[in-house]
């Protein structure tokens, strides 16, 4: 894998660039986000874990407005997100996501699958464009398969790709939700090297996953959400060893 390393401006941490003020969501009688307030600082690493239907999608869901919120609010690097409208499309390019299927377009290439964002979105020219891809798809170490289409690579490469798309926005955050979930798992390590790499170089991330190494390694803060709640938040060495909830201590003694 390449190591490039970025030249962000953002390096130093300087406040608080994610920022949940409570938020509510229904899915009709079903109260799936129940007073979230979140704040994520620059350049800070969050897990987020929880049992299944814990609303942890949701959440990543609303922070780049895929779902409406039915009161509270979302602020991104100091900016309300708005429920509709150009600016809506502007600020959703500062999050890049990352899901877990990998939702690349089958019918592009791999080298436009990283291009065409920058084009549309983000009205870059196609030649700085290319450059760009391909200094993104080295990064994640994928280079080599610039000119394939997604479906002749595997699993962990098309991620890869996912990732060099999504940081080819220059988003300001990137949310992963469980993006080694429907991997092999002799490729659910390519990915989190990846992810890891990206920490180390100041990336502000929130990743939902099961990948408990990973969340040691990598994360700041771990955030365990059940039942539309985040029930705790702590150092993910405090959270490991010490859970303060029946929730945490449960379900921790579930997956380890
Ligand atoms: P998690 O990612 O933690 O598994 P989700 O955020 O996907 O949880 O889902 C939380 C709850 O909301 C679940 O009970 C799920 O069935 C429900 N849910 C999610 N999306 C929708 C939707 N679009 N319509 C109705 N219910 C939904
Ligand atoms: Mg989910």
């Amino acid at each position: 894998m390449t190591e490039v390393s970025v030249a962000k401006e953002d390096l130093v941490p300087t406040g608080e660039l994610v920022v949940l003020k409570s938020v509510n969501k229904h899915f009709g009688a079903l109260h799936v986000l129940q007073d979230i307030d979140l704040t994520i600082a620059r350049g800070e690493v969050v897990v987020v874990i929880g049992p299944s239907g814990s609303g942890k999608s949701t959440l990543c869901r609303t922070i780049n407005r895929l779902e409406t919120v039915d009161s509270g609010s979302i602020a991104i690097d100091g900016k309300p997100l708005p429920q509709e409208g150009k600016e809506l499309a502007r600020l959703r390019a500062d999050v890049g996501m990352v899901f877990q299927s990998f939702n690349l377009f089958a019918h592009k290439t791999v080298l436009e699958n990283v291009v065409l964002g920058q084009i549309k979105v983000r009205k870059a020219d196609r030649k700085k464009a290319e450059e760009k891809a391909r200094t993104l798809l080295d990064r994640v170490g994928v280079s080599t398969q610039a000119d394939k289409y997604p479906a002749q690579l595997s699993g962990g490469q098309q991620q890869r790709v996912a990732i060099a798309r999504a940081l080819a926005m220059d988003p300001k955050v990137m949310l992963f939700d469980e993006p080694t979930s429907a991997l092999d798992p002799e490729m659910i390590n390519e990915v989190l090297e990846v992810m890891q790499q990206l920490a180390r170089d100041g990336m502000t991330m929130i990743v939902v996953t099961h990948e408990m190494g990973f969340a040691r390694s990598a994360a700041n803060r771990v955030v365990f959400m059940a039942d539309g709640r985040i029930v705790e938040e702590a150092a993910p060495d405090q959270f490991f060893s010490n859970p303060r909830s029946d929730r945490a201590k449960d379900f921790l003694s579930k997956i380890l």
